[in-house]
This record gives C-alpha cells, structure tokens and sequence, in this order.
C-alpha cells in the first residue's frame, strides 16, 4: 500500500516538472496563450489526498496532468494542482499529527499539518474555483459532492456533474477548529467544493468519476469566465442535509457493515452501547459512520450522520437542519 501511495507521488512529481513549483508537491500550469481569465490568477485547482489516505484523487490529478502534458486538454487559463498531505499519503494515515481539513485559515505553524496548511494556503487564496477530491473511510453507494452551502458552490457542484447528489449545510461551521480547505476557498472569495469518491484507496471507478468532475471544471470555468455559462443549472440537483449528528459516547459500538447511502428508518438497530441496542432516531441516509479501526486516532467526536432529501428552496433556510 505504501509502495503504491509512493509510486503514485513519484508520478505526480514527474508529470509536474515543467510546471511552477509553488510549494513541495503543489505546481501551476500556465497555459503557452492565456485567452481567459477570472477574478483571481489561478482559474481551477484541484487537490487530492488532503486526508493522507485517501488516495483515490491522486490518480485522478495524474491522469489529468497525462492530457495536459500531452496536449489533448488545453485550458485557456492557468491551473494549479497539488497533493493535500504528502507525509499522511507516504504514512498511508489520514494525517501524521493533525487533521489538515481542519487547520486552513489559522496562524498555527507548530505540527506537519499546520506547516502543510500555511503552505498550501498562498495557492488556494489565488484560486478562483476549487476542487478538492476526498475518499470516505467506509464504502459509499454513490460518491457525492460536500461542502458549506454557497449559491456559488451549489451552481458549480450541479455543473460538474448532473448524477451526483450534494449534500450541503449551512448555520454552523462543520468544525470549530479550524477550516476546511473548501471552506478557506470560499472565505478568501473563491468557489470550494468537496468530492468524496467512494471508499478510500486505488479504484478505476473513482479514477473515472473524478477525471469527469475535473474535466468539468475546466469547462465550467471556461463558460464562466467567457460569459458563456448557462444561467441557471441545466438540471436540478438530488439534494441532502444532515437530518441527524449522533455524538460518539465511549464504548458506542457500530455493527460491522454500515455504508455511506446507506438508508434507514427510524429505530433501525445500528450498533450497541452498554449492553443496550442503539438505534437510529430518525429515517434517512446513514453518512461517515465510524468504527475504531485505527488504534493511534483519537476517539471520534460522532458516531454517524443521518442525511434527509430536501429540495432547492430549502438552501440556505433556517429550521432545515435540526440537531
Ligand atoms: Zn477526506
């Protein structure tokens, strides 16, 4: 595994070396005739890997940079590609010390992952549209798009792709400690948004969807920038917010097999506490279920999500998310 994350590295590094160095293991490609530019200099960046081992987005960066360097996708604007955590991806962990998702957008510059954010954080400040691609630690059914909600972030999430469901929140931040890198984007007067592929790992299926978001992008800025975009989106989204967010207690236990889409009733037994059967509280669709896998992570601070179907007027209303 770490052979492959390491191979996968290399490649990135080697499709990269004509490309501005900006920080280790992040480049800009400029185009040889810039014809179109947004409000910032950097028109789309894509990140992969900003949790170490989800590693599924390197591939997706690299195939991409592959038909960049062989001339078969020319953007008309310059573009910026970097890995999210290269230490989590050599040690194949989500992070070595701290999570980097959490830690944009603060001064800290003590543990790898403050380091990597303060690095990072010059490339993603010059991005007008931002793509970040992420894996779930569980299967997923369906990968989907996740990030705060911004009209912006929503008109670009149902561009890129009109098969993959959003879910989106909005009221309070989605954690306290620090930002998230789509976050950062969005509070620096970019678009951010978040893909999680699917179950984290090397996987031709994630590798597909994700090359078509990042294509996407391309297209999406190209009509942005030039005027040409569609004003409202061409399709309507399938659309989600957290329902429910169950807080981890210690000794909550799971059963083995909850997936990500994973649909539930109210009252459907999910795991166990103190002898005593836990169950959902509410219907909908499980997200991010935790199970103590790693021994060195700390304890979750949830045990999981329930996710419910709301439509577009809901966005952005108060009263939708109850919790
Ligand atoms: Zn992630």
């Amino acid at each position: 595994m770490a052979d492959m994350n390491r191979q996968a590295l290399e490649r990135f590094e080697k499709l990269c070396h004509n490309l501005e160095k900006v920080a280790p293991l992040a480049y800009v490609w400029h185009p040889t005739k810039p014809a179109l530019s947004g409000p910032k200099p950097i028109a789309v960046t894509l990140q992969a890997a900003t949790h170490g081992n989800e590693v599924g987005g390197i591939d997706v960066l690299n195939t991409f940079l592959q038909l960049l360097q062989n001339g078969i996708i020319q953007p008309p604007f310059p573009m910026g590609f970097a890995i999210g955590n290269p230490a989590g991806v050599q040690a194949n962990r989500r992070f070595t010390e701290r999570d980097l998702n959490r830690s944009f957008g603060q001064k800290a510059a003590a543990v790898e992952e403050e380091k990597r954010a303060r690095a990072l954080e010059p490339l993603l400040e010059k991005t007008s549209l931002f793509v970040d691609f992420h894996q779930t630690i569980e299967p997923s059914h369906r990968p989907f798009f996740i990030f705060p909600y911004t009209k912006a972030s929503f008109d670009f999430a149902a561009a890129l792709h009109d098969r993959i469901p959003i879910v989106t929140h909005w009221g309070l931040s989605f954690s306290k400690d620090g930002m998230c890198s789509d976050e950062y984007v969005n509070h620096r007067g970019g678009t951010g948004l978040t893909i999680e592929l699917g179950q984290k790992g090397f996987d031709a299926y994630h590798g597909g969807v994700g090359l078509q978001v990042a294509l996407a992008a391309v297209q999406y800025a190209v009509g942005l920038f030039s005027g040409t975009q569609e004003k409202q989106p061409l399709h309507s989204p399938e659309l989600y917010t957290w329902r429910a967010v169950i807080p981890y207690e210690e000794g909550m236990t799971l059963r083995e097999g909850l997936v990500n889409f994973q649909a539930v009733d109210a009252g459907d037994p999910v795991g166990f506490h103190q002898g005593e059967t836990l169950r959902t509280p509410v219907a909908g669709w499980i997200l991010f279920p935790k199970y103590p896998r790693d021994p060195l992570a700390p304890p979750p601070k949830e045990l999981y999500r329930i996710i419910k179907r709301i439509q577009p007027d809901d966005l952005g209303k108060d009263g939708v998310i109850n919790r």
